[in-house]
């Protein structure tokens, strides 16, 4: 199969040969054709798959075909993103994609100044790249309308549910024409996505490119159990040992990844760091000067990871588990791309056992634990395995003080006293759907 027997464009052609993409990858195969046949899309595919260009190629045929026409202050296509750095990126990728067509296209994020953007929008863009909280703000202020919007694409859907955009989407949801097409893109399909897909999505097709909610099997996963105090010693140790070149590292705070930098740099290790608190030129450069091998390791929120798509990533760390499971087959679809072997790496301690019997649970597979030598730790990390089950074995107990005193008795605990151990074997994240009351969409 080549794009041309998809039916695509010849400047699309032309745009996709000089990028060196020959061959439609498994998501594109199935989503060009539905989308340029008018229909909705409902598309389960994981970073790395292709689906940027499985929507854009598609979509910018599609109006370009019908003209182009948009009108001032407009937009004819929308792609919401959930974050400043996706929507960078899928805006990079469509304007490749677009190089030989009569197309505008621009992309609206918060962070930076309004006013340019509102200038931007004056005379319309063809498809517009945006993050809900900003969209919202140039809707309020009359920089944009929607009337003439005929394709809504969700990318990353999920992620906008995690990051508590529910109210922004219905918020958008009303803004937008009844009559339109719809395309949702999610790495994962929770039930709250299925609901909000049958909000918003009329009679859609639905496409899975791969197992639900299963990692790529490109990517050998394991575990290091470790005492939390010494993670920062067990890393450096494992990147020395183990010659790493390049690494993306995911801390769970912002405070986290502000620390684990310090201590690097302060070992002369070419380390850099993006978090939400810093501003958007600068975590940009960072992620620039990672890309371009100029920084070694880049230690990232799951927040400001996203969008991050670096060819031949060859390991990503773990260096505090999410909080949320779904986003760790996010942070390991880093590595593993297009076919490469990756590896993922996970520093356990045992506080966070209740996430990674989520993370087994949802990915359907026991991550196999290496002890490191000399950094075995003293609070054992309990076993887990993917039936989301923590095994909590006692511990011997202890002989009594010979005082006899008040000290604390730990019979028969798995963990030891000031260990915090969640007790609720699974985590669920917290999400609200939006809720619309908007009555059945009109047909198209
Ligand atoms: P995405 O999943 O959209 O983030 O795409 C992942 C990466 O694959 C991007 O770097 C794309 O440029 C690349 N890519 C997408 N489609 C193809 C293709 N058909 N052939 C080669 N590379 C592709």
């Amino acid at each position: 199969m080549t794009f041309a027997t998809l039916g695509l464009i010849e400047p699309l052609l032309r745009a996709l040969e000089t990028l060196g993409y020959q061959t439609p990858t498994p998501v594109q195969a199935q989503a060009i054709p539905a989308v340029l046949a008018g229909r909705d899309l409902m598309a389960a595919a994981q970073t790395g798959t292709g689906k940027t260009a499985g929507f854009a190629l598609p979509l910018l045929q599609l109006l370009t075909m019908e003209g182009p026409k948009v009108a001032a202050n407009s937009a004819r296509a929308l792609i919401l993103c959930p974050t400043r750095e996706l929507a960078e990126q899928v805006h990079a990728s469509v304007a490749e994609y677009a190089q030989h067509l009569p197309l505008t296209t621009y992309a609206v994020y918060g962070g930076v100044s309004i006013n340019p953007q509102m200038m931007k929008l004056r005379k319309g863009v063809d498809i517009l790249v945006a993050t809900p909280g900003r969209l919202i703000d140039l809707f309020r202020q009359n920089a944009l309308k929607l009337n003439q919007l005929q394709t809504l694409v969700l990318d990353e859907a999920d992620r906008m549910l995690d990051l508590g955009f529910s109210e922004e989407l219905a918020n958008i949801y009303r803004m937008l024409p009844k009559k339109r097409q719809t395309l949702l893109f999610s790495a994962t399909f929770s039930d709250d996505i299925r609901l909000l897909a049958g909000q918003m999505l009329n009679d859609p097709l639905s496409i899975e490119v791969s197992p639900r909610n299963v990692a790529a099997n490109t990517v050998k996963q394991w575990v290091v159990p470790v005492d939390k105090k010494r993670k920062p010693e067990l890393f450096v140790h494992l990147m020395r040992k183990g010659r790493w070149k390049q690494v993306l590292v995911f801390a769970k705070t912002r405070n986290g990844v502000d620390a684990l930098v310090d201590k690097l740099q302060g070992l002369g290790i070419n380390a850099d760091g993006i978090h939400g608190d810093k501003p958007q030129a600068t975590r940009q450069r960072a992620l620039d000067r990672f890309k371009a091998s100029e920084v070694q390791i880049l230690v990232a929120t799951d927040v400001a990871a996203r969008g991050l798509d670096i060819e031949d990533l060859p390991l990503v760390v773990n260096f505090d588990l999410p909080i949320v499971a779904e986003d760790y087959i996010h942070r390991i679809g880093r590595t593993g791309r297009a076919g490469n072997t990756g590896e993922a790496i996970s520093l356990v301690c045992a506080d966070e056992v209740n996430m990674l019997s989520a993370i087994e649970m949802l990915t359907r597979q026991t991550l196999t634990r290496k002890m490191e030598p000399d950094f075995e730790p003293e609070h054992r990390v309990p076993d887990t395995d993917a039936s989301g089950q923590v095994v909590k074995k006692p511990k011997k107990p202890k002989k009594p003080k010979a005082s006899g005193g008040g000290g604390k008795r730990n019979l028969g605990k798995w963990v030891d006293s000031g260990e915090v151990a969640p007790t609720e074997p699974s985590i669920k994240p917290v999400r609200k759907v939006p809720v619309f009351n908007t009555g059945p969409r009109k047909k198209k």
